[in-house]
């Protein structure tokens, strides 16, 4: 019997391009090791970069459509589903436990590739049921897995499409970031655009970053957090997945 545990980790995934889902890499065998370890949730919510709107919403309907919001892959990309069910419920627990900041029960969102890009891996069933809030909330319950995902260097103007070695001000940018995730220092992760030239061009638009910093408000002051993997792909994508109180197994 799995012991009992009476909090889950959170986890912020860093998830880079879209072809993750249909690849097997070092990223994506972490996040599958990852669904593997922490124990079945009852239900999983995510901030995912790709929901960044005006305004706070939860998805609220029973059957969350996959939601292909890219261009430009392959076919097989856009044939991906990822049916796991919503879970109306814990929507609107979300939306109560975010009074008073108001929030929109939605029912015309869905999973966008944020989520299911890196739940592919982590929960390949699709049998837990997923909520997303999108990106302008407070703080979300704790009786879930949240998740964010974005990415900690997203700079898709400069990517080299070709590949290549990462960008050395997003190397530093990164190391910074790590740095600030490993002593707790959150106000330097609040306030990252002090780091200047290297989080302007880490962080061009903000939406990628920001599911990180809800991942970090959710680690307690007797929590580690520990990083499951890094690494950057097209010199300006960094792959950073961390991990705040995940229980030692
Ligand atoms: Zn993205």
């Amino acid at each position: 019997m799995a012991k009992a545990r009476s909090r889950m980790p959170a986890v912020f995934f860093g998830h880079g391009s879209p072809m993750n889902t249909l690849e097997r890499n070092k990223y994506t065998e972490t996040w599958r090791k990852l669904g593997e370890s922490i124990a079945a949730p009852k239900a999983i919510l995510c901030v995912s970069a790709h929901w960044y709107m005006r305004g706070t919403a939860v998805t609220a309907m029973e059957k969350p459509k996959t939601i292909h919001d890219f261009y430009g892959f392959p076919r097989e990309l856009f044939d991906v589903e990822y049916p796991a069910p919503g879970d109306p419920r814990l929507a609107e627990r979300v939306r109560e436990m975010l009074t008073p900041v108001e929030v929109q029960m939605d029912d015309s969102w869905g999973l966008d590739h944020g989520t299911w890009s890196v739940l592919k891996h982590a929960y390949p069933d699709a049998d837990i049921p997923v909520v997303q809030l999108s990106i302008d909330g407070t703080r979300p319950p704790q009786i879930l897995l949240v998740v964010g995902s974005g990415n900690v260097v997203h700079n898709l103007g400069v990517m080299k499409r070709g590949g290549g070695p990462a960008f050395d001000w997003a190397v530093r940018f990164n190391e910074k970031v790590r740095e600030a995730l490993a002593t707790r220092d959150h106000q330097a992760l609040i306030e990252f655009e002090r780091l200047g030239e290297d989080a302007r061009l880490s962080v061009p638009t903000p939406e990628h970053y920001l599911p990180l910093l809800y991942i970090a408000a959710l680690q307690r002051n007797d929590e580690e957090m520990s990083f499951a993997v890094d690494g950057y792909e097209m010199g300006s994508l960094g792959m950073l997945t961390a991990v705040a109180g995940m229980p030692a197994s």
